[in-house]
């Protein structure tokens, strides 16, 4: 290693004023002929930048902020900062080394690919998007076909382009896609999985999924021509952002260059750890606020994103979030924002401030998951094995809440606004109903965490691990995303769910094998009914504004639930819902293993979906007042 030549001398600290006003982590700024550093540190550290072999001291300017100049054209150096002696490649790098250790003097236009000038994002209206959730390595590294297993170049390949749309989903969401740690990007010849969730740099895509992690450049240009084929295609690109936590705190960016910082400690002097992973950052102090908000704005900015997944968002306080859609408002109002309303842990910082499920309302144009309808489906997430309304309606011999649970989907396909054929005191739950507007309601009955549906159906509900379960297995599966398609709020469904997917019961795979996550591309072929009824369903949201009103008041004038017995939920979309060209559409969802008849209003109607078959032109006429539905299946009809 060469030795480090020492120039300049440590400004002495001064009276600063708040850096939060003026900085805008603009870390590195490259021009030609100079390039210049910045950091916030503490005032009474001790801070050089190392760039290539020169050390530079920093000295300290009157906004708090630390800077120095490197002289000549810099392009391809590598640098890091020494605060107090610890190196880091600083907390808002654009481009960095192999597995994230130094920064990188860049010229981002240098990582546009062709053509990214006219790449231009796709946003919808909150209403009308359906996510995919997807981790680059389940989507593609065993799909027979690709050139670029695991990676995100995947995405640009036809037979993944074709795949998401013909399924009809309009947004990809993706897992962690910032550079993390769990992978060592030296070894990506050998086996190595994770979800993602140990942030390492935030501003810079994950070595791991490039081709390349040794070029700097090449993680940003390959993500970018992921963004642009998803984007030719029509399909949204949503990020999983990881604020709420890093890996750990003693090796973390955040703590290396300004300790303590950015971490919520307890009244004790702990540090807290809301995220259940041994720390919680805290986006209630200026900086860290600060952060979060260029680093998403940087996103959108450089990388064309169209939404933001925030992973545990219930850690973020209520101001930082809505100052987060403020500057996005700013760029675009269509960017969508959504997280999950909880935390993993007691958070240091009162629940009335935290950006938690039950302060939604505070939160205009922010959504959250709901767990209530996904729950009241498939059972509770606290035990695997325990059945929710699907299974009980035909395998639990025991006394079962069937009326909670079906109020509890209730709840859900209102989009969990307050209705008022909807009693919230039977909600699994919410006891008040959280959103203000549908759009603020994620639905779904599966995601990464936890079991998949198959598995979840399976480990539950007995009787489908017999010879004959299979059929009914399928048919269950297609009823909850009949809920979860059918309802008002924001749809979202778990890659490969469409492909029957399993992870053999795997409850937590973050780091399992590609034999537990993968896709199993041949069950295309193995069950086509699934993947048809998974589209049938998509293309008849898209197809009927009735399913997407965007609005509660819109969800109260025009969705009325049925009268029927607590195993059956029936509601009917009626008077040309949202400009509907259907006048009234009538849903019925049947778990129990026998038929069951149902009171509807009188008329004749043509049935669109039928004992696990979706047509949009129709399946034969039905007549009211009292329709039949067959056994663990939905019913679709419109007058
Ligand atoms: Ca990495």
């Amino acid at each position: 290693m060469k030795k480090l030549m020492i120039v300049g001398t440590v400004a002495l600290a001064v009276a600063c004023r708040p850096a939060a006003e003026t900085f805008h982590f603009d870390e590195m700024v490259y021009s030609p002929d100079e390039t210049e550093f910045r950091l916030f540190a503490p005032s009474d550290a001790e801070c050089y930048v190392v760039v290539g072999t020169d050390s530079i001291a920093m000295t300290l300017g009157t906004d708090s902020i630390w800077r120095a100049t490197a002289q000549g054209d810099r392009k391809g150096d590598t640098y890091q900062f020494l605060v107090n002696g610890e190196p880091s490649p600083g907390v808002f790098a654009k481009a960095v080394t192999v597995n994230g250790e130094k920064g990188v003097v860049v010229d981002l236009r240098d990582s546009d690919p062709e053509g990214w000038e006219s790449d231009r994002p796709v946003r919808r209206l909150p209403q009308d998007i359906v996510v995919y959730e997807m981790h680059h390595r389940d989507f593609s590294v065993s799909q027979p076909s690709t050139r670029y297993p695991g990676k995100f170049l995947a995405l640009t390949e036809p037979w993944a382009i074709s795949h998401l749309t013909d399924l009809g989903v309009n947004a990809v969401h993706v897992l962690p896609s910032y550079d993390y740690g769990s992978v060592d990007e030296t070894r990506l010849d050998e086996p190595q999985y994770n979800w993602g969730y140990d942030p390492v740099n935030y501003n810079v895509p994950e070595g791991g999924y490039s081709t390349d992690p040794f070029d700097p450049l090449c993680r940003i240009r390959e993500f970018k021509q992921m963004v642009q084929s998803l984007h030719r295609a029509g399909i949204a690109v949503i990020l999983d952002v990881v604020y709420n936590h890093t890996y750990d705190i003693g090796h973390s960016n955040f703590q290396r260059t300004y300790p303590d910082y950015y971490y919520r400690k307890t009244a004790g002097g702990e540090y807290s750890n809301g995220s259940g992973c041994g720390n919680e950052t805290a986006s209630e102090k200026p900086m860290m606020r600060r952060f979060m908000v260029e680093s998403v704005k940087y996103w959108v900015n450089e990388y064309h994103i169209d939404g933001f997944r925030f992973d545990l968002m219930g850690c973020h306080d209520i101001e930082t979030m809505n100052e987060i859609r403020r500057t996005l408002d700013s760029i675009d109002p269509k960017i969508f924002v959504y997280g999950e309303g909880w935390s993993a842990g007691a958070c240091a910082l009162p629940a009335e401030q935290l950006g938690i499920k039950a302060n939604i309302s505070q939160m205009p144009r922010i959504a959250a998951f709901s767990d209530e309808l996904r729950d009241a489906l498939r059972g509770p997430f606290s035990d695997d094995t325990k059945m929710g309304w699907l299974g009980r309606a035909s395998y639990d011999d025991c006394e079962a809440d069937m009326g909670g649970l079906q109020t509890s989907i209730k709840y859900g396909i209102a989009g969990c606004v307050a209705h008022p054929q909807v009693d919230q005191s039977l909600v699994n739950y919410a006891k008040d109903a959280w959103a203000a507007e549908p759009t603020q309601s994620i639905v779904y009955v599966s995601c990464h965490d936890d079991m998949c549906l198959t598995d979840r159906l399976r480990a539950s509900i007995q009787a489908l691990s017999s010879p004959t379960g299979d059929e009914s297995l399928i048919r269950l599966d297609l009823l909850a995303q009949t809920a979860v398609f059918t309802s008002q709020g924001v749809p979202f469904m778990l890659s490969g769910e469409e492909l029957l997917r399993t992870k053999h019961g795997v409850h937590n795979s973050y780091e399992s094998p590609d034999s537990i996550n993968q896709l199993d591309w041949s069950n295309k072929e193995r069950y086509p009914e699934v993947f048809a009824y998974y589209k049938g369903l998509i293309a008849l949201r898209r197809h009927h504004p009735a399913f997407r009103l965007g609005s509660a008041d819109l969800v109260r004038r025009h969705l009325e639930f049925l009268p029927s017995d607590d195993t059956v939920v029936a509601f009917r979309l009626k008077d040309n819902a949202g400009g509907d060209a259907w006048r009234d559409i009538i849903v019925v969802l049947n778990p129990a293993v026998t038929a069951s008849a149902v009171t509807i209003p009188d008329g004749t109607y043509t049935a669109v979906c039928h004992d696990g078959v979706i047509s949009e032109e129709g399946l034969g006429t039905v007549s009211g007042p009292t329709v039949t539905v067959a056994p663990q299946s939905a019913l679709i009809l419109h007058d």
